[in-house]
């Protein structure tokens, strides 16, 4: 489940990820009173089977039954921002009805992972980023330089509106282009559209690669320095974020919780 908001004093609408319906909203009756047997596998993030009813243009709950609940991420403030987060990309994304068994997968992939502490929280937010993005039809070209089509070598720069990774010999012809490294700052605004470019480490670069093409589950096992850390989690947000065209009100929630 997605989302949730109460309604009046025992009832609540659910924005639930189905896998036959898409992203629907189904309304709960009574499913705030302590009494109602469905009260623990209707709550939020919780991954179970629901039985619906359809009544009008509206789906109601009949009965649920829980699969796993990620208890951790009702554990901890954090982690319960980055999962509402995650959850409201996989709400804008699911739409596309044949993507969603794919959608479905990655977003209980990386709540389990956020959950149990898997990996660092920035890697598994840039990660579901990248990969979510890539799944989406915007996946990077990073095997070969977008500009002039050669080998990379160990200076690359990402260059976030074309999708690609460019040498360091195009990354020089560029060099007249405004330039942002890794901050749109109040500085740079002599174009109208800045160019959004970051230096990326070859750590960087190999994780973008790895998480891009790994299998879903192997998502986030994968480690990377401090310092690279930080520039892969502003390469991926910006990234998706870029091409979404959109900011998300949990991001920005999120944030707050640990800036
Ligand atoms: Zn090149």
């Amino acid at each position: 489940m997605l989302r949730e908001v109460a309604v009046g004093e025992k009832d609540k609408l659910l924005t639930v990820l189905t896998h036959d319906l898409g992203v629907i909203t189904v309304s709960a009756k009574g499913i705030r009173s302590v009494k109602n047997p469905n009260i623990s596998s209707a709550q939020l993030f919780c991954y179970s089977n629901f039985v619906l009813y359809k009544k009008g243009d509206f789906y109601w709950l009949r009965e649920s039954d829980l699969i796993e609940n990620f208890y951790g991420l009702r554990s901890d403030i954090e982690k319960y921002a980055l999962a509402a987060y995650i959850c409201s990309i996989a709400e804008d994304f699911a739409c596309v009805d044949e993507d969603i068994p794919i959608v479905e997968r990655l977003v209980l992939n990386t709540l389990y992972a956020i959950s149990n502490e898997l990996a660092d929280r920035k890697l598994i937010k840039a990660a579901f980023e990248m990969r979510v993005a890539s799944v989406f039809g915007f996946m990077p070209d990073l095997f070969e330089c977008s500009s002039c089509m050669g080998e990379l070598n160990s200076k690359t720069v990402f260059d976030v509106m074309n999708g690609g990774v460019i040498c360091e010999k195009c990354r020089q012809r560029f060099a007249a282009d405004v330039y942002l490294i890794r901050d749109d700052s109040p500085d740079s605004y002599e174009s109208l559209e800045p160019v959004i470019r970051f230096d990326i480490t070859p750590d960087v670069l190999s994780a973008l690669k790895y998480v891009v093409t790994a299998k879903g589950e192997r998502l986030f096992s994968f480690k990377l320095e401090k310092e690279s850390l930080e520039i892969f989690s502003e390469v991926c947000e910006k990234y998706l974020l870029h091409h979404l065209g959109r900011g998300f009100s949990t991001l920005d929630f999120y944030k707050s919780m640990t800036e």
